[in-house]
C-alpha cells in the first residue's frame, strides 16, 4: 500500500505537470488556429488541402489539451439526485445528429420508468457522450447502436451496445491506457476519462468485446433510493 501511495503522489505530480504544459500550449495552438484560417482564405486551392489538413491536426491538439486540464484539474463534482432515464434520452438526443451522419440509429430502451443514482449530470454526460461516440466510430459503414438501462440488486446499470468491428483480446486489453488509440483523429482519452468519473460516482465500467461483432458497455452505478 506504500507503493501505491507513492504511486498516487506520481500520478498526482505527473497531472500538475501535463495541467501546466496542456495550459501553456493552449495559447500557441489559438495563434496557429487563426493564422491558418487567414492562410486559407487566401489560399490557392491546391494548397487550402494542406491547410485543411494543418487545421484538423490543429483540432486534435486542441481536443487533447482539453481533456488533460480535464483530466488534471477536474471540476468539483456537483452530486445530486438524477433521473437517469432523462439524463441518458438527453444525451440520446444530442448524440442522433452525429450517429445520423454515420448511418447509426441509436435505439434507447430504458426497462424502467425511473433509475436514480447521485451523481455529477455534467460529468455522467460527459461519459455517455464518449462511449456513445466510441459506438458510432466503431461502425463506418452505420448500424444500430443499442442502448438499455434498467436497475438490479440496487445498481443502475446503463448498457451501450454496438455492431462494429469490436477489439482483439489485446486491444481490449489496453483499452484506457491514456492515449491508447487507433484513430487517425483519436485522443485516446475518452475511455480513460470515462473509468475516472464512473469510479469517483463509486462505480465501475465494463466492456465486453468481439473482434468482427461489437463491443458492449456497462456502466455500472450504485443507485439511490428513488423519491417516492
Ligand atoms: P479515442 O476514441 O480517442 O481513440 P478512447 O479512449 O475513447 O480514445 O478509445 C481508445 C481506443 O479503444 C479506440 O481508439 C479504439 O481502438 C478502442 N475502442 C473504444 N471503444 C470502442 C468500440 N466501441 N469498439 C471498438 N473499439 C473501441
Ligand atoms: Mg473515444
Amino acid at each position: 500500500s506504500r507503493e501505491l501511495l507513492a504511486r498516487s503522489d506520481k500520478l498526482a505530480a505527473v497531472g500538475q505537470l501535463a495541467a501546466g504544459i496542456a495550459h501553456e500550449i493552449r495559447n500557441p495552438l489559438t495563434a496557429l488556429r487563426g493564422f491558418i484560417d487567414l492562410m486559407y482564405q487566401r489560399a490557392r486551392s491546391h494548397n487550402r488541402r494542406y491547410l485543411e489538413i494543418m487545421r484538423g491536426e490543429v483540432s486534435r491538439m486542441e481536443a487533447i489539451v482539453s481533456e488533460l486540464l480535464r483530466l488534471a484539474r477536474p471540476d468539483r463534482p456537483q452530486f445530486q439526485q438524477l433521473d437517469l432515464v432523462d439524463l441518458v434520452q438527453e444525451v440520446v438526443a444530442f448524440m442522433n445528429a452525429q450517429a445520423l451522419l454515420h448511418g447509426v440509429d441509436i435505439q434507447y430502451a430504458p426497462r424502467a420508468a425511473s433509475v436514480t443514482v447521485a451523481g455529477d449530470s455534467n460529468q455522467l454526460k460527459q461519459v455517455l457522450i464518449n462511449l456513445m461516440r466510441n459506438g458510432i466510430e466503431a461502425m463506418p459503414r452505420g448500424g444500430v447502436l443499442r442502448v438499455s438501462l434498467w436497475e438490479d440488486s440496487g445498481r443502475a446499470c446503463v448498457q451501450i451496445a454496438d455492431q462494429g468491428s469490436g477489439m482483439r483480446p489485446e486491444a481490449l486489453a489496453r483499452i484506457g491506457e491514456p492515449f491508447y488509440t487507433t484513430k487517425e483523429q483519436g485522443t485516446g482519452l475518452g475511455v480513460m476519462v470515462s473509468k475516472r468519473i464512473v469510479a469517483d460516482h463509486g462505480g465501475e465500467l465494463l466492456i465486453e468485446s468481439e473482434e468482427g461483432r461489437g463491443t458492449t458497455v456497462t456502466i455500472l452505478l450504485p443507485a439511490a433510493q428513488s423519491p417516492a
